[in-house]
């Protein structure tokens, strides 16, 4: 086991940070999150290279995905930051009055941000940004399967932010298991349900709560759109929301398409031809496709290939290539539902299309499938949009688009079942890393007499109102202006 150096010391530097009470000022949130904006904006070309060198990602993906996104999510913090921390008024009970009640935010104290590979920077800044708003000391994580990434965000977070209060430690599973060991107050998590039940282990001996994004199968439902304007527009967003994210390697991308069998057809011929114009006739020669994260991944993806069930269905792609850990973007058309690829989340380029007689029996497959973190349907039918609204579960639900919700600051990006549970973004984010404390103000000008003993049935009748009308009510009853026993009626 890799030891971590001095981490008592370091825990020991955020928790006198924390108790100093410095994390939260307004003054402080408010320098972090502009000093975040510096290093996105300074260091930019530095994560460029870091996504290049770590997945081959191209530096404009880099910027739509990462980059770019981080820059409006902490543009968006800064601009909310005044009204999240403010506290909110409440309404109370009548039994209470006169009474005044509000909900202060408070930051949770010091906690531990756990992430994953395939977006370092987005996976690890954007939870960070919401703990940062939210006033707490917080130790990252990154992902040791994206090392360059881990280490430029060890290094620039350093540089730019206050390292008494903001620190990162690198490394894999046994410097992430000495980290669990610690007590926290809160684990935000991101990566496999496998490692997710060991986070939720650990933190169930000290009783944090924890946020866990988790993966999943996330289906397509692609109704026959007869408009070729709506099905060009369609197939390019499913293309793009499946091999040109990560190379499929993304939580939220596209993991299989359901269709009808009539359509099928179209639909991969119109595929093939949108896939050459985004990643030309060689697409290994493309720089617009990403690379396998590592051999590992690279292996167990060709491992879903392998069935010959399976390689029998391949109707476009299928070239592997180990040395440069390259996919070819890939089609296959009704593998068996039995194998491999149809019950383990692909997370690669590789996109199962399952015909269906009618797409209405979308609605049951997805339902008989555990849930993911997002459900995507093109369709214009408003039937089948309503059932999937009501008759289906999962973290989103998009229509005619994909992956777009994760750069949506007032949309909560979250799992439900398999998938995670809790959820970030905007002012989810600042939530995620929050106590709202219930703060009541009593007054000594008057009192309801009949909260106190002794009892008797007349003063039952007052509760009685009391929890179930208006103030008016109880005042008019309390005055003899109006019967209780008119209260008793309604029973
Ligand atoms: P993973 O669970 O292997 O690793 C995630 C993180 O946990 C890494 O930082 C890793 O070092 C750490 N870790 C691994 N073993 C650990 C242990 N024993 N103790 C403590 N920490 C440990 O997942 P991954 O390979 O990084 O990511 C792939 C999975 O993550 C997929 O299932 C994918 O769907 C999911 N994912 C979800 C989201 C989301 O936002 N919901 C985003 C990206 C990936």
């Amino acid at each position: 086991m890799e030891p971590i150096g001095d981490l008592e010391r370091e825990l020991e530097e955020l928790r006198e940070t924390y108790k100093s009470g410095k994390t939260k000022e307004a003054s402080w949130r408010r320098s972090q999150l502009k000093s975040l904006l510096s290093l996105l904006e300074e260091r930019e070309e530095d994560i460029f290279q870091a996504l290049h060198q770590d997945i081959g990602k191209n530096h404009v993906e880099s910027y739509r995905d990462e980059v770019g996104i981080l820059i409006k999510s902490v543009n968006y913090a800064l601009d909310c930051l005044k009204q999240w921390m403010s506290g909110k008024n409440v309404k109370l009970p009548m039994v209470t009055f006169p009474t005044r009640a509000e909900l202060v935010p408070e930051p949770l104290g010091i906690v531990l941000i756990i992430s994953s590979w395939n977006f370092p920077f987005g996976l690890s800044l954007e939870p960070l940004i919401g703990a940062i708003a939210a006033g707490n000391v917080v130790v990252l994580k990154p992902s040791e399967l994206a090392p360059a990434s881990s280490s430029v965000l060890a290094t620039t977070l350093h540089s730019y932010l206050d390292n008494k209060a903001v620190k990162v430690i690198q490394g894999g599973p046994s410097v992430g298991d000495q980290l669990l060991q610690q007590k926290w107050d809160k684990i935000f998590f991101t990566g496999s349900p496998r490692v997710a039940r060991i986070v939720m282990t650990a933190a169930a001996k000290h009783l944090t709560p924890v946020t866990l994004e988790l993966g999943g199968k996330c289906p397509a439902v692609v109704d026959a759109l007869s408009s070729s304007w709506d099905r060009e527009m369609a197939i390019k967003r499913i293309l793009g929301g499946k091999f040109g994210a990560c190379a499929g390697q993304a939580c939220i991308g596209i993991d299989y398409i359901l269709t009808e069998k009539k359509f099928a057809t179209t639909l991969i011929e119109e595929m093939k031809v949108l896939i050459k114009k985004m990643f030309g006739e060689n697409p290994r020669e493309s720089h617009s496709v990403a690379r396998i994260i590592n051999k590992h991944h690279f292996l167990s993806l060709k491992s879903l290939l392998d069935d010959p069930m399976v390689k029998a269905s391949v109707v476009y792609g299928g070239s592997l290539d180990e040395d440069h850990l390259f996919i070819e973007p890939t089609i296959l058309l009704d593998p068996p539902l039995e194998a491999a690829i149809m019950n383990e989340e692909i997370f690669g380029p590789l996109l199962p299309i399952i015909s269906l007689e009618k797409i209405e029996e979308s609605v049951e497959f997805i339902k008989s499938r555990p849930r993911g973190l997002s459900v995507y349907a093109f369709t214009k039918n408003e039937k089948l949009m309503r059932r999937l609204i009501s008759e289906t579960s999962s973290g989103s639900l998009i229509f005619n688009d994909a992956i777009i919700q994760y750069a949506a600051d007032t949309v909560p990006f979250g799992g439900v079942g398999e998938s995670g549970f809790g959820r970030y973004h905007g002012k989810f984010s600042f939530d995620a890393f929050t106590h709202e404390k219930a703060v009541v103000r009593r007054h000594f000008l008057i009192e309801f007499w009949f909260r106190f003993p002794p009892w008797n049935d007349y003063k039952m009748q007052l509760f009685k109102s009391a929890y179930r009308y208006n103030y008016l009510s109880v005042v008019l009853i309390t005055l003899g202006l109006k019967k209780s026993s008119q209260c008793s009626k309604t029973h």
